[in-house]
Formats: structure tokens, C-alpha cells, sequence
């Protein structure tokens, strides 16, 4: 039986299936025993949670790495919210037991966290639920399965993978995972990804199919499961996942090589990052550089906006993290599929076209200025940090982002404030627009980075999340590789660098191309860094102008997608 779900680590894990099934907790036995003893007993289940979780975390810090420690401790931060705390506090006033109490309130904020459009928002949910499982379990005294039990070869099958489960999971005795719920980017997949085990998340009504001690396959590359294979089957599979070790093993003498094409051409090669966390895994991937911080996420999960200190200190932890390399941060870009509950942006009939990334700063000066002020700053210190304008449609943006970037300098003058006079203001080449009037927008720009993934959506006028009209959504459409081609060609003829920070900067396929056309940057996220370097190590010049100019002579996406494809494996 084939099980179909979402390919969020990829690889193949061959074993047995070991359901972990949500714990009885059941507190309806536990007499309430007076506002004072239960509070009481709230306190002291929180002193024992937070031990356990720092326990944990350390646990995780050393073997898995930082990043995924941080999960843990954001829920111990969580926790410590004092209105949270008073909310506990208040419901055993009203007559709850602690049990009662921690229930009622981690269910509202969890429900609270699933309703919110916005998926980092939703995997909080997830986080809180854990929170109030684990709580429970300290204030029942219920112990837990421990993963780290179970025998080699076991596909753990689960609704969710939460933070707290991985401390037990290991190469040596988890061969996969399979869950009912998480999107690629949620916590389960990054752990996933994190411990290289091959996932497959949001398989519905898994726990429902699978048995304990089900033979069981997980194509995490694929997207799918196999339940109870036949021995043909497994054999197939076995031979997947010995081509996917041997993939792997192979990339690694990429990891310190210079990304040149066999003509000795020399390309930057960047990664994508979204954190703090992430700049040291790109450190460490082999990216020359960061072509693109998301810095909405540090907008993100908290309840207001993050002052002048702290993004300072993370923008200047991330230029440390590279020094010597260049970090390209981009501004606030909010909006569209990215919703920050505490900006109390109006609800838009149409979020895309709306009022959102550079228009949204632009129109809030003082919450930009903010950001800016920010990054000037960090980039006194390793003078790496370039800053990069989100969604630019036309050149009074760029002057107006320019001219608050002046204000600030100015007021940093005047507070006498080290920062970088000279930082770079480059534009993200991500609308029609933009490719359109790249050669006056070159004009006003220190450098552009191409984003696939808007231009595709804008050019060809289909939302990116819209599974309906999916088929569209495609770089390989001649439209979308005439504006990328344009772009490029406006930042040579200006002499400034151009690179491409969206997803096709890791298509194979695209490669030639845009090794042709003169892109000088390809920034791509942390686990297609080795990939795209062995990609561009494959390209002749001679050979990719060939591939370019047959590709740019067909007319349309399935032509130029499948003529591409047989050129690459050629
Ligand atoms: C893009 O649009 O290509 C891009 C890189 O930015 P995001 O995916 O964050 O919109
Ligand atoms: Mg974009």
C-alpha cells in the first residue's frame, strides 16, 4: 500500500513501523486540593519541566546541534511568560486543579497559534501542545516511551514529531519518519533534515493504517510510504537508498572546492538563511556567503516588534558568523503569505497586490528606520553586510528607501554611532516591473538579486500557494526566462553584480542558462549548496551557450523544461 505525504527529508529508510500514540493523560481522578496547594504544585511541575528541558537541550545542543537546542529553550521562554503564568494562577483560583489549569490555557494558545494563516505561527502550536503533554505528564507522574530504546531499523510513525521526542532519535537506530501533520518548513521537518533521517510529514490518518511492527518504507525524497512492501519492492528501495548514500558521499569533495564551471569560471556560490541559527549551518555547508536573510522571521513568533538592539545583534551575529564573507540582508518583507498578528495589517482582498513588503516599510517610516538603522550599524564591525529592497516596482521606491537610509545616517552622525557609510543598497529583481526598467533600476542600485520565486508568480499572474493552477507556476515559461535574461543583462551593461536568491538558483536545468546570460550568484538554501557547486563544475561554456540559445528558441514550459532536462543528464 502506497501512502502519499509530503517530502520533507529526503533519503530512504527501510524497517519496522513503531507507533507513538499520544499518552493517556487523564486527569479526572485528581481532586482539586486548594488554591494555594495547587498552585503549589503548578510551580513545582514548572521547576521540573524547565529541568528536564534544559536536560534535553543540552542533549540535543551536543548532538544534533544549536539550532535545534534553541527549539527546547524557546519553549522553556515560552513558559515563562508571566501572563501565561497568571493565566494558570488565575484559572486554579477559579476552582481548576493544576492539571485542569494547564490544560485549559496551553489549548487556548495553541488553538490560537492553528488559526493563524501564517505556517511558522502554526507550528507554535505544536510547540505549546508539547508544552501541555509534557506539563501533564510531570504533574501525573506519566512516564514517556523512550525513543532511544527502541532497536535499529524502527520507522517512527507519529501525529507530529515535537522537539521533545528527537532527543531520543539517532542514525544508529531510527531508519525513518512518518507523520500525520508538518509542512516542509515546520520544526518536525527541520529536525528531520537536521539528523539527515529521510521524512515523510502529513500523511493523513497514518496512525489509523500503520501497526507496530508494520514492514515499512519511507522515500522522503519522494514524498511517500510504502506499507508492508513485497520483497521486490524492498529490494527496489534498498537500491534507492544505496544511490542516495553514494549521491551524498560523492558531494562531499565539493564541500571546499571554488565553484567554477569546467572552463575554470569562477561563480559565488551563497546560501539562504532565515536566523542566526541557520548562518552557522551555511557556515558550514560550504556557501561562500549569505545571498539572502529572510529577516521577517525575526518578526515573527513574538508579540511585538523587535527594537533597535536586537536585530542589531542578530544581523551583527550573522555578519561574525561569515566575516570575511558578504551577507546580504534583506528588509521586512511582509505581506502576501507572510502575516505578523501584532502589525495589525488590514485584512486585503488580494495580500499579493497589496499593501505589503518595501510599500508596507515605506508608508511606516518609523518602524523602518528602525531596521536601517540596524543594519547600518552591524555593518561597522566585519563591513560584509549589504542591504537588500524587497518587491521594488519602480525607481521612486529605491530613492525613498535611499533617502530614510540618509536619515539615519545622518541621526547616527549626530548620536555619534559607528556604522558603515558605505553599505551597499541593492534591489531584490522579483516583479515584471523591475525586469522591465531593470536598466533604470540598475542605475540606482549598488547590485540585484533575482527572486524566481515572485517573478514566476507575478509574471505569470498565478499565486505561488494555489495548488489549482500549479501548472503555471513555472520558471522553465519562456516570460519568466526573457525577464530573468533581461535583468541580468541590464546589471552587465550598469557593471553591477547580479545574483539569483530564489529556488530555480538550484535547478539544474536553469544552470546554463543563467551561466550564459552572466550570473555572477547563486544563492540557494543550505542543503543544495554541495548540489548546485557540482553542477556548475559539470558546464562548459560552449556547451551551456549551445543548451542556452536551442532552450530560448522553443516556446513553451513542457518544451524548454524537457529539452533542458535531457541536456543536463547528457
Ligand atoms: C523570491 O521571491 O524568489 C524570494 C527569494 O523571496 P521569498 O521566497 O521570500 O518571497
Ligand atoms: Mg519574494
Amino acid at each position: 500500500m502506497i501512502l502519499q505525504g509530503i517530502a520533507a527529508s529526503g533519503g530512504v529508510g527501510l524497517g519496522r513501523a513503531v507507533c507513538v500514540r499520544e499518552e493517556k493523560l487523564d486527569y479526572s481522578g485528581v481532586a482539586y486540593s486548594g488554591k494555594e496547594s495547587e498552585k503549589d504544585r503548578l510551580q513545582a511541575a514548572l521547576e521540573e519541566f524547565e529541568d528536564r528541558t534544559d536536560a534535553m537541550a543540552k542533549r540535543i545542543r551536543e548532538r544534533v546541534g544549536e539550532k535545534e537546542a534553541e527549539i527546547l529553550i524557546g519553549q522553556i521562554t515560552m513558559l515563562a511568560d508571566p501572563f501565561m503564568h497568571s493565566q494558570m494562577e488565575e484559572a486554579i483560583d477559579n476552582g481548576s486543579c493544576a492539571e485542569a489549569a494547564v490544560d485549559a490555557i496551553c489549548t487556548m494558545y495553541a488553538d490560537m497559534f492553528a488559526g493563524v494563516e501564517d505556517e511558522l505561527m502554526r507550528q507554535r502550536a505544536t510547540d505549546v501542545r508539547d508544552i501541555r503533554d509534557r506539563l501533564l505528564a510531570v504533574l501525573l507522574g506519566v512516564t514517556g516511551v523512550d525513543l532511544s530504546q527502541l532497536p535499529a531499523g524502527s520507522v517512527l510513525v507519529a501525529r507530529d514529531l515535537t522537539p521533545s521526542m528527537t532527543v531520543g532519535l539517532s542514525r544508529e537506530n531510527i531508519a525513518g519518519i512518518l507523520t500525520e501533520v508538518g509542512g516542509r518548513t515546520s520544526h518536525s521537518a527541520i529536525l528531520a533534515r537536521a539528523l539527515e533521517l529521510p521524512a515523510v510529514l502529513s500523511v493523513p490518518k497514518a496512525l489509523d493504517l500503520i501497526k507496530d511492527g508494520d514492514g515499512l518504507i519511507v522515500d522522503g525524497s519522494e514524498g511517500k510510504a510504502i506499507l508492508n512492501p513485497d520483497e521486490s519492492t524492498r529490494a527496489g528501495y534498498l537500491k534507492r537508498q544505496q544511490e542516495f548514500f553514494a549521491r551524498r558521499a560523492a558531494l562531499e569533495v565539493y564541500r571546499d572546492r571554488a565553484t567554477v564551471d569546467a572552463d575554470g569560471k569562477v561563480y559565488h556560490l551563497y546560501a539562504n538563511i532565515g536566523s542566526v541559527a541557520e548562518a552557522e549551518a551555511a557556515a558550514q555547508s560550504g556557501a561562500e556567503g549569505i545571498g539572502l536573510f529572510r529577516t521577517e522571521f525575526l518578526f515573527m513568533n513574538r508579540t511585538s516588534l523587535p527594537d533597535e538592539g536586537v536585530q542589531y545583534e542578530a544581523y551583527q551575529a550573522v555578519s561574525k558568523i561569515m566575516a570575511g564573507k558578504e551577507v546580504i540582508i534583506r528588509t521586512l518583507d511582509v505581506g502576501g503569505d507572510k502575516a505578523i498578528e501584532y502589525l495589525g495589517m488590514d485584512k486585503e482582498d488580494n495580500p499579493f497586490l497589496g499593501h505589503r513588503a518595501i510599500r508596507y516599510c515605506l508608508d511606516r517610516p518609523e518602524l523602518y528606520k528602525v531596521q536601517l538603522r540596524a543594519l547600518l550599524r552591524a555593518g561597522a564591525g566585519e563591513k560584509n553586510i549589504k542591504i537588500m529592497l524587497p518587491l521594488v516596482t519602480c525607481v521612486e521606491e529605491v530613492r525613498a528607501a535611499r533617502e530614510l537610509l540618509d536619515q539615519c545616517k545622518d541621526e547616527l552622525d549626530a548620536e555619534g554611532l559607528p556604522y558603515d557609510r558605505d553599505i551597499k543598497v541593492g534591489i531584490m529583481a522579483e516583479t515584471p516591473s523591475a525586469a522591465l526598467i531593470a536598466d533604470l533600476l540598475a542605475k540606482e542600485s549598488d547590485f540585484f538579486s533575482i527572486g524566481t520565486n515572485d517573478l514566476t508568480q507575478y509574471t505569470m499572474a498565478v499565486d505561488r500557494g494555489n495548488a489549482k493552477v500549479e501548472k503555471l507556476y513555472k520558471t522553465f515559461q519562456p516570460s519568466v526566462l526573457r525577464s530573468i535574461r533581461n535583468v541580468i543583462a541590464a546589471a552587465k551593461e550598469a557593471g553591477i553584480p547580479v545574483g539569483m536568491c530564489g529556488e530555480a538558483a538550484a535547478d539544474p536545468c536553469l544552470a546554463p542558462l543563467l551561466m550564459t546570460w552572466g550570473l555572477d550568484e547563486f544563492s540557494v538554501s543550505i542543503s543544495s549548496v554541495l548540489d548546485t557547486r557540482a553542477n556548475i563544475h559539470r558546464w562548459r561554456g560552449e556547451k551551456a551557450k549551445r543548451v542556452t540559445q536551442e532552450a530560448m528558441g522553443l516556446s513553451t514550459a513542457a518544451g524548454v523544461e524537457g529539452y533542458l532536462s535531457a541536456a543536463v543528464s547528457d
